[in-house]
């Protein structure tokens, strides 16, 4: 586990953002791979699934076998997995959990406390 200074920003708002340190985990190109490799699969493995169900079986099989490799390309994009741990929400400084394997970048951390979403960025610099 890494160490990070994030910038957390408001969502809709044109508030200065925030500082925090977020524990993360930086995904091997390898890690990466296989990653979206087993999503891909298993989306469309459910795909192959809805084929044989009445009704679902034309658009649904369809759907989930074209889901299939876009789901897998998003889950190769993730460089880092964050948490676990907690931030701080910038707009009414609640703790905000972080669970663990939350994929960043940007992350999308919604605070229940005030409702509000924000984002997390890498700090210039590290
Ligand atoms: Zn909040």
């Amino acid at each position: 586990m890494d160490s990070q200074r994030v910038l957390l920003t408001v969502m809709d708002s044109a508030r200065p953002p925030t500082e925090a340190v977020v524990e993360l985990e930086r995904l091997s190109p390898g890690r990466r791979l296989g990653r979206g490799v087993v999503r891909w699969l298993a989306v469309s493995a459910v795909g192959a699934v809805v084929l044989v169900l009445p009704l679902l079986h034309a658009c649904g099989a369809l759907t989930l076998l074209v889901a299939g490799p876009v789901a897998g390309v998003l889950a190769y994009r993730r460089q880092v997995l964050l948490g676990p741990g907690q931030l701080t929400c910038p707009r009414c400084e609640a703790a905000v959990p972080v669970a663990a394997g939350t994929g960043g970048w940007p992350v999308r951390l919604h605070c229940g406390g005030c409702g509000s979403t924000f984002l997390g960025r890498p700090a210039p610099g590290g």
